[in-house]
């Protein structure tokens, strides 16, 4: 009996590869602009980290973490997100103290065990960036700019900029206890979840899609409407800066997180192309966070983005490469002739495939086909004895005569 993969953790197979590495390429390029430096932490952490820092009465926490005691007998988590691990290796290496800002991104898997679906498995892939040091709002905006530019950039015209405030632990206390009066009023409409949540994490009731709670929900107050001055001013710095530079963005009073840490600005990227009307990325400020950990006040903003449905929204793009050059090749002399010239163009950067099944002239020529290879040539004793060969272009059928050296060949190639 065959081993199979677990359910929910994929294998990326090269089919789908190029276009992740487009999406992670473009990433980094976009990110280098914004002076953000990549940061790569551990998958493992102790589980202390992500109780602390996502919160105890998270679903993450409560229901879908990975963890496991090890054989020294250490609680560990696979990790379900990348910001904790970011702001523990902030605090462990003293970076805060290196620089005032932190400027960190970082791509890899995350694991939660949830029901697999559609664009959401145990192990998905999140790539992320991460601010810290700096609470002035024009931070906020530039880290909205830089994701709305990488969506730009991906050639993506959705998803669409959302943004909300969360307040902070000045204001969002009243608004909590305004909240859980309304919510109480209604909790006979209100799902299973919402009510066991109702202590522990009320704001969740707001963004919850069972059409009971949208329902009982309407009118419900919102945060945008309870900030305290310097809330509002912070909320209203960051939508005229995001004016300023033209990112286009709308007001969502019902966005809240799932984890606990986060403050003022909060924001998604949502698209109605999954099906459901969904988050592609999704941050916020965390300004308590690092000082929750044990590091000093310093505060902090960041985002993730899930890599599956970015890739699910590019899903019809083509990236497939085809090698450049296929050298078929008759008798033994000319098989050592062609690996030579094979190996020298490949030293140039070209993609040079030859037969290694022994196979006959016109299976090798199948095979080129089959590769899409942009040009042929044969060689066999006639050609190697004249120095030169036919190149032929495949998408035409159109030939020339070159030397058999590579840079004959090279020349050609490039130049048709
Ligand atoms: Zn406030
Ligand atoms: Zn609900």
């Amino acid at each position: 009996m065959s081993i199979t993969a677990i359910k929910g953790f994929n294998d990326l197979l090269p089919s789908e590869s190029e276009l992740w590495q487009f999406i992670e390429q473009t990433a980094r390029q976009v990110f280098a602009r914004y002076g953000f430096n990549e940061i790569r932490v551990p998958i493992v952490e102790k589980t202390e980290l992500f109780c602390r820092s996502i919160g105890d009465t998270t679903d993450i926490v409560e229901k879908e973490m990975y963890t496991f005691t090890d054989k020294g007998g250490s609680s560990l988590t696979l990790r379900p997100e990348g910001t904790a691990s970011v702001m523990r290796a902030l605090i462990e290496n003293k970076l805060y103290a290196l620089d005032s800002i932190n400027k960190l991104y970082y791509m890899g898997p995350m694991f939660r065990h949830e029901r697999p679906q559609k664009g959401r498995y145990r192990q998905f892939h999140q790539i992320g960036a991460e601010v810290t040091g700096a609470a002035d709002p024009l931070i906020d905006a530039q880290v909205l700019l830089m994701v709305s530019r990488l969506f730009k950039e991906l050639g993506l015209t959705e998803p669409s900029l959302q943004i909300n405030s969360l307040g902070c632990p000045v204001c969002r206390p009243a608004y909590r206890e305004a909240l859980v009066a309304f919510l109480e009023e209604r909790q006979d409409a209100l799902c299973e979840d919402c009510r066991r949540r109702q202590t522990t994490n009320p704001l969740r009731a707001l963004d919850c899609k069972v059409p009971g709670c949208v329902e009982a929900t309407q009118g419900a107050p919102a945060m945008v409407e309870h900030l305290c001055a310097e809330c509002d001013q912070h909320f209203s710095a960051v939508q005229n800066y995001l004016t300023a530079a033209e990112v286009p963005f709308s007001l969502n009073p019902r966005m809240v997180r799932g984890l606990d840490y986060y403050t003022r600005t909060t924001f998604e990227l949502v698209t109605g192309l999954l099906g459901s009307q969904s988050a592609v990325a999704a941050g916020g400020r965390y300004d308590g966070l690092v000082e929750q950990l044990g590091g000093p006040a310093v505060p902090g903003i960041g985002f993730a983005l899930g890599v599956e449905r970015v890739a699910l929204l590019l899903g019809d793009r083509n990236f497939d490469r085809m090698p450049d050059l296929f050298i078929a090749v008759m008798g033994d002399a000319a098989r050592t002739a062609g690996f030579r010239l094979m190996a020298a163009l490949q030293d140039q950067g070209f993609w040079v495939e030859t037969d290694c099944e022994g196979k006959s002239l016109k299976s090798q020529m199948r095979r080129a086909d089959k590769l899409k290879a942009r040009y042929s040539i044969v060689l066999g004793d006639t050609e190697l004895a004249a120095g030169s060969g036919a190149l032929k272009r495949m998408a035409d059928g159109s030939q020339q005569t070159v030397a058999l050296i590579a840079e004959g060949i090279a020349g050609a190639i490039t130049g048709g």
